[in-house]
C-alpha cells in the first residue's frame, strides 16, 4: 500500500493535507462547545470587545465557535449547511466527553493495582 495520502477525509485534490488537519484544530471540542452552550442559556451577558478578534469580537456564533466580521456574515454563516449540522448536532443527546470515556473504560481514578513484588 502507500498511496499520497491515508487520511479517506480528504477527497478534494484542492485541499492539501495540512489544510484540511487546521480546521479541525480552530474548532472546539463538541463537549466544549455544548457546555458553553448550557452556561450561556444561563446568563445572556455582552460579549467582550476583543480589537484581536474579526468584529471586535461582537459577532460570535456559540455552536461552530467562530467569530465574523459583521452581522451580514455571520447571518450568512447562520444558513450555511456547516452550522446547521453542528446546530442539530447540539440540540440531540449530551457529545461524550473525557469523563464518559474514562468511566466506561472502568478508569473513574487512576488506579495501577496493587504493587508487584519484586524478588
Ligand atoms: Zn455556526
Amino acid at each position: 500500500m502507500g498511496g499520497k495520502c491515508p487520511h479517506r477525509s480528504v477527497k478534494k485534490r484542492r485541499y492539501s493535507h495540512k489544510t484540511h488537519r487546521r480546521s479541525k484544530f480552530l474548532v472546539k471540542g463538541d463537549d466544549c462547545v455544548y457546555d458553553d452552550l448550557l452556561k450561556t442559556v444561563d446568563e445572556k451577558k455582552p460579549l467582550p470587545l476583543d480589537e484581536d478578534l474579526p468584529g471586535m469580537g461582537q459577532f460570535y456564533c456559540i455552536h461552530c465557535d467562530r467569530y465574523f466580521s459583521n452581522v451580514v456574515v455571520r447571518d450568512e454563516h447562520f444558513k450555511t449547511k456547516r452550522h446547521k449540522k453542528r446546530l442539530k448536532l447540539m440540540l440531540g443527546p449530551a457529545p461524550h466527553n473525557q469523563l464518559d470515556a474514562e468511566l466506561a473504560g472502568g478508569m473513574g481514578m487512576p488506579d495501577n493495582g496493587p504493587k508487584l513484588m519484586s524478588m
